[in-house]
């Protein structure tokens, strides 16, 4: 075997073991001068059916790839390329196509009739392209799932209604229910409330801290403000730090339902204003609350949450860690009712309660005792009546306190009226608020105040009034008997006014009805009261009970009054309330 022969040998089993097909072309008159049998065969032709010349070769390329192979020859012959290098697609006799790669590069030759040639191999890369088509679409698919995954979860999103986060009701949640709270509203009548909860510079927290520790805080935040609410009541988380709480059945009356509104909010703020842990830090973070209130017919979701945004961003300028009602008509009634709390707190200490007293007379205008009314002289505003504090006074609890001291200034007089022929046997009522009479061992106090100060109990009368018995009728019964038992004694205050049935009022160790001044006033002129006021006496004699009437102003009112049975008067006819000293004096005048 000659060397050439041997060395064509060599090449061949390389190019068969490689699954290479070599090809030949003169570029000079574009001959193929070895044809690539082995690729037509794979497709289907015959050695006949293959190309003579080179350019003949693209009828059978995928038109889509003749661009890339005549732009990849042209590089490598203007030298831009070391090697030609393609993949196409080729046409199959059976019509299909298959992928094949191109290695070639242009030579020179000795050979004076084929001075350059282009030489090269093909192979089929059906396989790999397949499978990387394969790939291709798997990838397709799974990147069309993951679009369509998100479109869900947004899809979701939207019909969720709780914050993930918290678990809380979301703005959508919250919407809903506002809108059903306004319609209820107006088939109630009774106001509701938003709140708007911003957390104060949430943003250096998380910044500072980071979002997971972000995170935890706003959770403790969630479970705080439920501490604060009701059941019934609404908090929604609506957005990164953004809280809204809505109060429903508050009062019909607007200042109530303000003041309501303040308790929880200020709750809430206090609450908020705790340091919390996160993980092994310590945080404090304070909170900026807007307020309002919905009571009327035409508002709307939109408005009320805008207004309570307003609110907030006032409570933020005010100096953070505040609240801020929209309406500043009730700004400034929450402004003087806190003021006003303030100063009741501190009034006992400071001493600036006093009792005054006002005369009941009997039919003969003798002095059978008085009624200890209490009077607040402030340092700045001067002389307050009771109406302007025992309200908030019952709200806040400091009505106990304040009863307890009442309780004590009247039991020392009754003491320093023993000395006196004068008073000695004057009976000295003083008013007991529902709170008051409720709290536990209210019994025990009196009964101690009674014994400190060593007064007969049966100079003591404890004005209660109809609203007190609406519940736990049998505790108060109880203990209303027990003081009886020691000589206590108890006048219905302001009777007329509340709902008491002959039912309840047969239960109660009372001693006396207080037909109310509202039946006084007109009494002369109106038939109806006249009625009301008849009435009032016939079921104080049926129940064996004795009558004192309220509001006395006129010899008329009286002389009308003793006419039709009522035995006992207090007004202004026979005395206004005054300071213990001009009672004392006006007692001598009589
Ligand atoms: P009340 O127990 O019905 O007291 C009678 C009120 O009528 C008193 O008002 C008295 O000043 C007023 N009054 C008396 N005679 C006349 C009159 O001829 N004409 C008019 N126009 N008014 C008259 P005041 O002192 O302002 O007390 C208002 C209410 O505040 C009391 O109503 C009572 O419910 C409450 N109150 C007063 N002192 C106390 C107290 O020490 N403890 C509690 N819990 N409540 C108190
Ligand atoms: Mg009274
Ligand atoms: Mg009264």
């Amino acid at each position: 075997m000659s060397e050439e022969d041997y060395n064509k040998d060599r090449l061949e089993l390389a190019l068969e073991a490689a699954g290479l097909d070599l090809w030949e072309n003169d570029l000079v008159s574009g001959e193929v001068t070895r044809k690539a049998l082995k690729t037509f065969a794979e497709l289907g032709y015959n050695e006949k059916e293959s190309f003579a010349f080179m350019e003949d070769m693209f009828s059978i390329v995928h038109p889509d790839d003749i661009p890339a192979i005549r732009a990849a020859i042209n590089e490598h012959l203007t030298g831009a390329t070391p090697q030609y290098r393609s993949e196409f697609r080729l046409l199959a006799k059976n019509g299909s196509w298959v992928w094949y790669a191109n290695y070639g590069k242009i030579m020179k030759s000795n050979d004076a009739h084929h001075a350059k040639r282009f030489i090269g191999v093909s192979f089929n890369i059906n396989d790999r392209k397949c499978r990387e088509d394969e790939l291709r679409l798997i990838n397709l698919k799974l990147a069309l799932q993951n679009e369509q995954l998100e479109r869900m979860n947004i899809a979701l999103q939207s019909l969720s209604t709780s914050d993930p986060l918290t678990r809380l009701p979301n703005r959508r949640l919250l919407l809903e229910r506002l809108q059903q709270a306004l319609v209820s509203r107006m088939r109630t009548g009774q106001a509701g409330a938003l709140l708007f909860i911003d957390i104060d510079n949430f943003k250096t927290l998380n910044d500072t801290l980071g979002h997971d520790k972000g995170d935890l805080m706003l959770q403790q935040a969630a479970k705080r403000l439920e501490s604060c609410v009701r059941e019934s009541d609404t908090i929604a988380r609506i957005g990164g730090d953004e809280f809204v709480v809505m109060l429903e059945h508050l009062s019909k009356a607007p200042l109530e339902a303000a003041a309501q509104t303040e308790a929880v909010g200020e709750k809430i703020r206090e609450t908020l204003d705790q340091p919390y842990h996160l993980d092994s830090y310590e945080y404090h973070c304070s909170s900026s609350i807007g307020a309002t209130l919905f009571n009327r017919d035409s508002q709307t979701v939109e408005e009320l949450l805008k207004q309570t945004d307003i609110a907030m961003y006032q409570a933020k300028k005010a100096g953070r860690n505040a609240l801020r009602f929209f309406d500043p008509q009730m700004q400034t009634a929450i402004d003087v009712r806190t003021s006003l709390e303030a100063g009741l707190r501190k009034a006992i200490d400071r001493n600036e309660f006093q009792l005054f007293y006002q005369i009941k007379v009997d039919g003969l205008f003798q002095p059978v005792g008085a009624e200890g009314l209490i009077r607040w002289i402030h340092p700045e505003h001067g002389l307050i009546l009771p109406s302007q504090f025992i309200p908030l006074a019952e709200e806040t609890g400091l009505i106990q306190p304040i009863g307890q001291w009442v309780l004590e200034t009247a039991c020392s007089q009754l003491k320093a009226w023993r000395e006196n022929p004068l008073t000695r046997h004057l009976i000295l009522s003083v008013n007991i608020s529902a709170k008051q009479f409720r709290q536990t061992d209210f019994v025990g106090q009196v009964k101690a105040v009674l014994q400190r100060h060593a007064v007969n109990p049966g100079l003591l009368k404890l004005e209660l009034t109809e609203g007190m018995l609406l519940d736990n009728v049998n505790d108060i019964v109880a203990a209303m008997k027990t003081l009886n038992e020691i000589g206590v004694r108890f006048s219905l205050d302001d009777f007329g006014k509340g709902y008491s049935s002959l039912q309840y009022l047969k239960q109660l160790p009372l001693d006396q009805l207080k037909i109310d001044r509202s039946f006084v006033r007109n009494l002369v002129d109106n038939n109806s009261d006249k009625a009301i006021v008849r009435t009032i006496i016939a079921m104080a004699r049926s129940l064996n009970l004795d009558v004192i009437a309220e509001g006395v102003e006129t010899e008329a009112q009286k002389n009308l009054l003793k006419k039709k049975g009522c035995e006992i008067f207090q007004g202004y006819l026979f005395g206004k309330p005054v300071p213990i000293e001009q009672f004392e004096t006006l007692l001598t005048l009589v």
